[in-house]
């Protein structure tokens, strides 16, 4: 039987990790600020807002919250973010994605402060993390790190196969592994044979965006078969890019949908906000 990988659990820590740091820097007068953008009245968006905001609390940093009209325009949302840039008491910027349709989201992103985005999306911090010289990493992707180093799961000389390319998730996962010496192949929907590839992993991470997607045949025995996908099933069930039920038997340790990855992308971004107030106040 497959370990299944606690990312409630693992994530908990992560936090109670930040919240200790957080009570030191606040000896020192410090209170980590993170401000959260949000445009329109996406339900989904609003959640991810909400519980951004929840975690924010409980690890004690200050947060506030910027809602503004699906009609917002390009130069006001710009003019927002020029603002929090120049706020010494906002140490993190993020700008929740989706926009809705006419904004910029690439321009948005670009015009936060590179020390203030925590999210990790800007050209810069990309860059940084291709050289290996960052400050923040992406979250969900450091999170997908982090609850390997937990489950105590080498990556070094392992062959990781990514599914997905995405720049908030497939490419950046794919480099993190390669940063901790695995042997890294990225699968899209281009890719041919793709199971010929997939069963090749001993590390899969699956960020393909569609249900259930990742079969039994698709996976070697013993593989860790990792599952970023957050999906809804025909029944509007939460679920990963992994077919649980036939997946699990086959692998040594697995994340399940819901309780894997998602909780820890809330984490490493509190963990980056933290490092932002940190290197803002020029704190090692
Ligand atoms: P995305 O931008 O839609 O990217 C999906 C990737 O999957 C693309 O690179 C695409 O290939 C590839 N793909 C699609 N169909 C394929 C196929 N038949 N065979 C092989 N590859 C295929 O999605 P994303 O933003 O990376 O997100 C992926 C999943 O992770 C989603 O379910 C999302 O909700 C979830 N997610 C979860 C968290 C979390 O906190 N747990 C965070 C972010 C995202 P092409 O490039 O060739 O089109």
């Amino acid at each position: 039987m497959a370990k299944i990988i606690d990312g409630k659990a693992i994530s908990a820590q992560v936090r109670a990790d930040v919240a200790a740091e957080t009570a030191e820097l606040k000896e020192k007068g410090i209170v980590p600020g993170l401000a959260v953008i949000i445009v329109g009245d996406d339900p989904a968006s609003r959640v991810y807002v909400n519980n951004k905001k929840k975690a924010c609390a409980e690890v004690g940093f200050r947060s506030e919250e910027f809602a503004l009209p699906a009609d917002t325009d390009q130069s006001e949302l710009l003019a927002l973010v020029k603002c929090l840039n120049d706020r010494s008491d906002i140490n993190g910027i993020l700008c929740q994605l989706p926009l809705p349709k006419g904004l910029d989201d690439k321009a948005v992103i670009k015009a936060i402060a590179p020390e203030k985005d925590v999210d990790a999306f800007s050209e810069e911090n990309v860059g940084k993390i291709m050289i290996g010289k960052y400050d923040f990493l992406p979250c969900t992707p450091a999170g997908v790190i982090e609850l390997l180093r937990a489950s105590d799961i080498e990556i070094a000389g392992k062959e990781c196969v990514v599914i997905g390319r995405s720049n908030i998730v497939g490419k950046p996962m794919a480099m993190l592994l390669l940063h901790e010496n695995g042997t890294v192949t990225i699968c899209h929907s281009r890719t041919k044979d793709l199971a010929e590839v997939t069963r090749r992993a001993d590390i899969l991470v699956a960020a393909v965006g569609k249900a259930k997607f990742v079969t039994a045949d698709m996976v070697k025995e013993g593989a860790v078969v990792i599952d970023v996908g957050m999906n809804r099933d025909e029944n509007g069930k939460l679920c990963g890019d992994v077919d649980y039920a036939s997946v699990e038997p086959k692998c040594s340790a697995i994340t399940p949908v819901p309780g894997g990855v998602g909780p820890m992308t809330i984490a490493m971004l509190m963990k980056n906000t933290l490092k932002a107030a940190k290197l803002q106040n020029g704190i090692k």
